[in-house]
């Protein structure tokens, strides 16, 4: 299972929280204070091809989508 998506699993453990208990001990993703994980698209969750600049922190397929409604404009 990816990291993006450990929380889906949560869906079927809600009733079993003898077993929640023990997933999150066990097979949940390690707190990173730096690394790729660390950087995360606020829209999408990707990880791949963040742009933080100007405090976006979006990935760049998220960015083209958004860009004019937040006011980028293209020169070309
Ligand atoms: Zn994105």
């Amino acid at each position: 299972m990816t990291y993006s998506d450990y929380k889906k699993a949560f869906k079927q453990l809600r009733s079993k929280p003898v077993k929640m208990k023990k997933f999150l001990k066990f097979n949940k993703p390690k707190e990173r204070k730096f690394g790729l994980s660390t950087k995360r698209c606020r829209r999408c969750g990707n990880v791949r091809a963040h742009i933080s600049s100007y405090g976006l922190h979006l990935c760049r397929r998220c960015f083209r989508e958004v860009a004019v409604e937040l006011g980028f404009k293209k020169y070309s």
